[in-house]
């Protein structure tokens, strides 16, 4: 018995439509107390994942909006259980009403992802799918967004379940071996058994090393602007960002801290890192800042060097630019040349060199195509990048497993050392799917979503 949760499911916002959800056992039969269809029909006689016009009225029977209710019973909804769904014109204060209405007539309140909660427990989505739910939700570029969806619909628990599979296999016969040690087990061979572990390992480290463009898929691309002072960081930033978030003066070494700005350009989020400008200072203050910019070059997966164009190159320039050939990925920028330009890009080192204004953003149009080759263009957003933390986790734990497995059988240890290993691996992956999870850890997942979800 499932008691009958409410929310709105669009968002407290003006919108055209607003979405009141109803899940529980007497979901139909709560609607009914507040929804008069057009038609006269109640609710439990109108066929399932029908739009039914109708009105929906308060507890002193005043009329709250005209909307579309639409059910659809257990067990083939969202939830697994009976669902019903007001369609309402989208204003806070109908959809609050609304609400009211229906706490009056006997739901409570949804709390955070129990929507989503109740298909998981009810079988409908397994853990990995409930929480790319809440990812697709989020996903704020439209890779993030394909690859999120590809694992709601069940991507990842593709690739785990045939890996979860053989190590069952592996298990029931090494378990096999161990309850009746004086039988002869059929294709009981260690080295047959050490073969299909590598392949497990193989696959689940495959899996782990998508996780560097999942977390860019996820976070964006951690880039750090780097540059010795005065050269127009702060004001590429401001530039891209498309207001002033960074102090801009023309006193080398203004940037005390570095200053970070998330934002989209062509299909790639970036999530920008001004700095105070990599260079050796006797200044204290300075100097904390110029650390700073060291760690956020070394952390970022790009560094955007800028230079000063109508300046000759510095030692200080290229003490910044060793900082940059060491990161994954370079772009520099020949900045000021609007003042004219004296540095050219056979002067520097990098792949990709793009000559700017900053102050009045020329040639920064082009740095979209350049990033969406960096980035975009090469994720196969299909649900099989690893985005998850949590998951991440688990799946090198089974993976560490497997390798504490093989090195076991490797060094001829005794069946049942071995087989703690193949379980403790099933039990990682088990935590994936959900089928292993603790309950505290479900309870922390959900709390990520919104009331409505
Ligand atoms: P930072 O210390 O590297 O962050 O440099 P700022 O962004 O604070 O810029 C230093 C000075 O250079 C400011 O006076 C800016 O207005 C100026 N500046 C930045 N970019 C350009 C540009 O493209 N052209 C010109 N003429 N001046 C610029």
């Amino acid at each position: 018995m499932s008691h009958t949760i409410a929310a709105v499911s669009t968002g407290n916002q003006v919108s055209a439509i607003g979405i009141l959800r109803l899940s529980g056992d007497d979901c139909v039969q709560i609607a009914q107390q507040v929804f008069q269809a057009k038609s006269g029909i109640p609710l439990s006689h109108i066929p399932a994942r029908k739009l039914t016009l109708g009105v929906l009225r308060d507890k002193q029977n005043r009329v709250i909006d005209q909307c579309m209710a639409v059910c659809t019973p257990a067990p083939h909804s969202y939830t697994g259980e009976d669902t019903v769904e007001f369609h309402c014109h989208g204003s806070p204060a109908v959809l609050a009403a609304g609400l009211e209405a229906l706490y009056q007539a006997g739901a409570r309140p949804a709390q955070r992802g129990e929507f989503t909660k109740r298909a998981f427990l009810n079988g409908r989505l397994e853990l990995s799918q409930a929480e790319a739910v809440i990812d697709l939700i989020e996903s704020e570029t439209a890779d993030a967004a394909a690859n999120a969806a590809g694992q709601v619909g069940g991507a990842l628990q593709k690739k785990l379940a045939p890996i979860y599979h053989t190590l069952t296999d592996i298990c029931s016969h090494f378990h096999a071996v161990l309850d009746y040690p004086d039988e002869e087990i059929e294709d009981f061979r260690l080295e047959n058994y050490a073969a299909l572990l590598r392949t497990q390992a193989k696959l689940l480290h495959a899996l782990l090393s998508t996780y560097g463009q999942g977390r860019i898929l996820r976070q964006g691309v951690a880039a750090a602007i780097v540059g010795k002072p005065n050269v127009g960081k702060s004001s590429l930033l401001n530039a891209l960002a498309g207001y002033d978030r960074a102090i801009v003066t023309d006193i080398p070494g203004t940037t005390r801290d570095t200053v970070e700005e998330s934002i989209r350009i062509g299909s790639t989020r970036l999530r920008l890192i001004d700095t105070a400008g990599i260079r050796e200072t006797a200044d204290a203050v300075e100097a904390m800042g110029v650390e700073r910019s060291k760690a956020a070059a070394e952390n970022a997966d790009l560094v955007i060097f800028v230079c000063d164009g109508a300046q000759p190159l510095t030692q200080e320039d290229r003490q910044v630019i060793e900082v940059c050939l060491e990161a994954p990925n370079a772009i520099a920028l020949i900045n000021k040349t609007d003042l004219g330009q004296v540095v050219l890009p056979s002067d520097l080192p990098f792949t990709t060199i793009l000559t700017v204004c900053a102050k009045s953003g020329e040639g920064l149009e082009q740095l979209s195509q350049v990033l969406d080759t960096m980035f975009a263009g090469n994720i196969p957003c299909d649900g099989s990048i690893l985005t998850n933390p949590r998951q991440y986790d688990a799946i090198r734990r089974a993976y560490e497993a497997i390798l504490a497995a093989l090195q076991g059988l490797q060094l001829g240890l005794t069946p049942d050392a071995v087989l703690t290993d193949v379980e403790q691996s099933m039990e990682a992956l088990g935590e994936v799917t959900g089928a292993t999870v603790r309950e505290d850890i479900t309870a922390r997942i959900f709390e990520r979503f919104c009331v409505g979800k």
